[in-house]
């Protein structure tokens, strides 16, 4: 099928590029890029993340610092590894795996860290600035999208795009970054009425919403190009688990001009793009222009 947008080949691609650029860096500044990686407690999912990161940082040429903490940790422990990591030299992007422990008040951890080493675009000043078209750093999720977007479609401009979901790290960036390429954007969520003829609107439709291919192939206006950021793990019928979307993508693709599969759409973008945000924060800390 021609009209599915590679994820996969496009994250291989972006690290590639991020990896020529640490080189460049390195060689003409001596800068080595730093990411710091927490994680607190044993979740599985989470381990398996912060694995990833660490293997495709260091083969990114940057440096991996991981933090692993017991699910006992108090926030004040956890407030005082952030702080040595913000005085921390060789450290440009801080990373702590999301969910935290229930003792621990994730705003005020996320909020702990300084702003320009926040590669995840959630601490309250980048989240102020992508909001008033600021720039600042963006979160890694909604950037991938973007990237695939533009790098299909071209100009954006005028496009009407539909978001479904409202969350704070996928729904509402990716919802900002759509109005910065001046589409007319629509903002869907649980309560929205109609959300089958809202999305039929759509010529950009982003799914995020965390619900097994809920958005079929008839919710999808010919032409449109499909975005699903949704990861769903279901039991399939012989009794192995796979990993779905939000949008049933058998139906969806027959009608979608673009549309992202699940897995290898979305997904690999993500680390691909905090390792492209750490290295542009290893630069700007370090008051040198990114390697073109
Ligand atoms: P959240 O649970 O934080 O948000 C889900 C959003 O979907 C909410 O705004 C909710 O509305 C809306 N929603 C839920 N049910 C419906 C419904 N029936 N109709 C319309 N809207 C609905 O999820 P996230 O944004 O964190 O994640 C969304 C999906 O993306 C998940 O599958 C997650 O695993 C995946 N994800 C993938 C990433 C990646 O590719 N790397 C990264 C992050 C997330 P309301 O606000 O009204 O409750």
């Amino acid at each position: 099928m021609d009209n599915i947008i590679d994820g996969k080949a496009f994250a291989a691609n972006l690290r590639a590029e991020v990896a020529a650029k640490v080189a460049t860096l390195k060689s003409q500044h001596s800068i080595v890029p730093g990411l710091a990686v927490v994680l607190v407690g044993e979740d599985p999912a989470s381990q398996v993340y912060v694995r990833n990161k660490g293997k495709q940082t260091v083969e990114t040429g940057m440096q991996s610092f991981e933090h692993k903490l017991p699910d006992t940790t108090s926030q004040d422990e956890l407030m005082s590894l952030i702080d040595t990591l913000n005085a921390d030299d060789s450290v440009h992007g801080i990373l702590v795996q999301l969910p935290l422990p229930k003792q621990i008040q994730e705003a005020a951890v996320i909020n702990h860290i300084s702003p320009e080493k926040d590669v995840d675009g959630f601490h309250l000043s980048n989240v102020g600035r992508l909001a008033i078209g600021e720039p600042g750093i963006v979160p890694c999720t909604p950037l991938g999208c973007i990237m695939m977007l533009r790098d299909a479609l071209g100009d954006l401009s005028g496009m009407h795009a539909v978001v479904v979901g409202r969350s704070n790290i996928v729904g509402k960036p990716m919802a900002s970054l759509l109005l910065q390429e001046n589409c007319t954007v629509e903002i869907t969520h649980s309560r929205t009425r109609n959300l089958q003829e809202e999305c039929l609107r759509a010529d950009i439709l982003v799914a995020a919403v965390g619900r097994p291919e809920m958005i079929k192939g008839d919710w999808v206006k010919p032409g449109a190009a499909v975005i699903d950021v949704g990861i769903n793990r279901i039991e399939a019928e012989d009794g192995k688990t796979r990993l779905v979307g939000d949008v049933e993508f058998s139906s969806a693709a027959k009608v979608a001009g673009k549309i992202t599969p699940v897995p290898g759409g979305v997904g690999p973008m993500t680390i691909a793009c905090l390792l492209h945000n750490t290295l542009q924060q290893a630069c700007k800390i370090n008051n040198v222009e990114v390697p073109a």
